[in-house]
This record gives structure tokens, sequence and C-alpha cells, in this order.
């Protein structure tokens, strides 16, 4: 063996020795590129227990919005009310959302994805419902578990409005025009207020009020009073739209067949068709609350239109016509 060669082994020998720290550094990487992958995965995971959350929140909604509409629609065929809409819809509601998520768990695969109705009922909103559920999801190793109170909005959803088809199914129920979104009275209303002795309650024969649940953008609704002619109380009823109130019932007790419960709930007015009598006289009031209540009370006329002889008359008392800005009767 040269010298040269002696040299070389030495030397490779060092060079061995430097690459320890380097081999040590590599490892390091190596390890530290598993340790990276690890969290990958684990974020990956938790990801996917977040959107199934959130794929459990939608689907919730979606189906909690078919049970309304289902519900309200059963209604108008039928006119018979739910006995206890709050349990009855959370029971329908928590047998579709089971078969939605015996799928979805597969289709994650997971181990287990439970949702559990916990509640059904009017909101602060009355435009919106509250839903709380608890949603359970197991895959692998991680474990989810979450309460979720959730505001279902039912604003332009089509959901039918199921009050005048309970109150008047045994006078004849009213028809849906689904395309002009109209309940359309022919004569229910008038039979159901004259057998209630109301005065000039055939003003009613042929009425209308809006089929769907959607929320009058008017607002403030003193403002319905403003512009020449009526201009905004006219689309406010050429839009069919329903207003906040105190005193009108909350959807959840429409399907209960209530006018009037303890919620902050909603009312319309009741559109008579046009006549040929401009003369002041009172009936009983347009508000859909007052004419389907136990003790509904009149209103004075109120011509928003007049086409020829046609004149197109709401009837409205005085709390009323401040609540819309409407000029008021001494
Ligand atoms: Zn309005
Ligand atoms: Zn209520």
């Amino acid at each position: 063996m040269g010298d040269m060669d002696k040299k070389g082994y030495v030397l490779s020998g060092f060079t061995f020795l430097l690459m320890i720290p380097a081999i040590l550094i590599v490892a390091a990487f190596a390890d530290m590129t598993k340790t990276g992958e690890e969290s990958v995965s684990t974020v990956l995971q938790s990801d996917t227990t977040f959107f199934a959350v959130n794929d459990v929140e939608k689907n919730v909604e979606i189906v909690a919005l078919d049970v309304l509409r289902e519900s309200a629609d059963n209604i108008t065929v039928t006119g018979i009310p739910l006995t206890n809409s709050r349990s009855t819809v959370k029971g329908i509601l928590q047998t579709k959302i089971d078969d939605f998520t015996k799928d979805y768990t597969g289709y994650i695969g997971a181990e287990e994805v439970k949702c559990t109705i916990l509640k059904v009922d009017s909101a602060p909103d009355p435009f919106k419902l509250e839903v709380d559920f608890n949603v359970y999801i197991k895959k692998g190793k991680i474990v989810h578990k979450e309460t979720i109170r959730q505001y279902v909005d039912i604003n332009d959803k089509k959901i039918a409005d199921p009050l005048p088809f309970i109150k008047l199914k045994s006078y004849g129920m009213p028809e849906r025009d689904d395309n002009a979104e109209l309940i359309l009275y022919g004569s229910s209303l008038f039979q159901f207020l004259n057998s209630k002795g109301m005065e000039n309650a055939e003003v009613y024969n042929g009425s209308t009020s809006p089929l769907f649940i959607k929320k009058c953008p008017y607002d403030p609704y003193v403002s319905h009073g403003n512009g020449n002619s009526f201009y905004v109380l006219k689309n406010c009823i050429y839009g069919k739209y329903f207003h906040e109130s105190s005193d009108g019932a909350c959807f959840m007790c429409k399907l209960e067949g209530r006018a009037t419960c303890k919620h902050y709930g909603m009312e319309t007015f009741i559109i008579s068709l046009s006549s040929h009598k401009s003369t002041q006289i009172k009936a009983p009031c347009s508000s859909d609350h007052v004419i389907f209540n136990e003790s509904a009370y009149p209103g004075t006329s109120l011509e928003y239109r007049c086409e020829g002889d046609d004149h197109y008359i709401l009837f409205l008392d005085n709390g009323h016509r401040k609540k819309y800005g409407l000029p008021e009767v001494i």
C-alpha cells in the first residue's frame, strides 16, 4: 500500500467522520418530515370532522325547511292542524336526519355520525325558527361532539301560511294558487265571518291573502304610508308580504291553528275584491290575526287604489293604521 493510498484511506475515514453529523442532520430531517406527515394527517382528519359538522348543519337547515314546507302543504290540503307542532316537527326532522347521517357516515369513512335534534321552536325573529341539535362524529381516533343552535330562515322559502286552511276548513276550504302565490278564499271567509255575526262580512267574498311566508322589505313599517296615492302600501300588497307582529301568531303556533300566541309573530293583510262603493264603511279588520281571532273587530275603509269604478279598499283600525303610517280615523 503506498503512502497515497494510506493517506487516501485516512481521508476517507475522516470524510466518514465528517459525514456523521450530516447523516444525523438528514436523519433529523427525515424524522421531521415524518412528524410533519403525522401532523398533516391529523389536520386532514380534523378537517374532515370540521367539514362534517358543517355538512350536518347545512342538512339540518335544508331538511328542517322541507319538513316545515311539507307540514304546511299537508295542512293546505287537509285543514288539520298539528297537535304539538314543536314536538311533531322535531320528530319528523329527527327521522329524516337519521336517514341522512346513515348514508353520510359511510360517505366520509367515519365509524359514526349522529345528529340528535334537541329542540324546534319559535325564534326572536318570527321569520326564523330555532333548531338545537347535538352532532357526534367518530372517525379513527377522533371523536367530535358539539351542540349547535341554528336559526333556520323561513323567509321566502315557499312555505305556505297554514292558518287560513285550518280556520276555514268547515266553511269550504280556500284554494291555493301557487303561480299567483295567493290563497283564494272564494266564499269561505265570508261564511266564517258571517257565522260570527260580523257586519259587512260580504266584502271578503272572493278575497285573497299571500300564500307563502315572505317578509315585507318596507321597513320601518310606518313607511307604508309614504309616497303618492299609497305607492308603498300598494307595492306591499302586490308583493304579498308578511309583517312582524307581537299580536299575530308565530309560525309554529300557526301550524297548530292559532291566530295569536305569546311569541313574537307575524301578520298580513287580507285583500278584498275591488268594490263599486267608495263610501266609508266598516267591515272586519283586514289584518289576518284579527280576522282569524276569536274576537274579530271591525276596521274602517281605506281606499288605496281606484281604477274607474273599481275601488280597492283595506279595512283597518287605528292601531294598524298607526303601525303602517296610514291616515288614522278620528
Ligand atoms: Zn308591507
Ligand atoms: Zn307562537
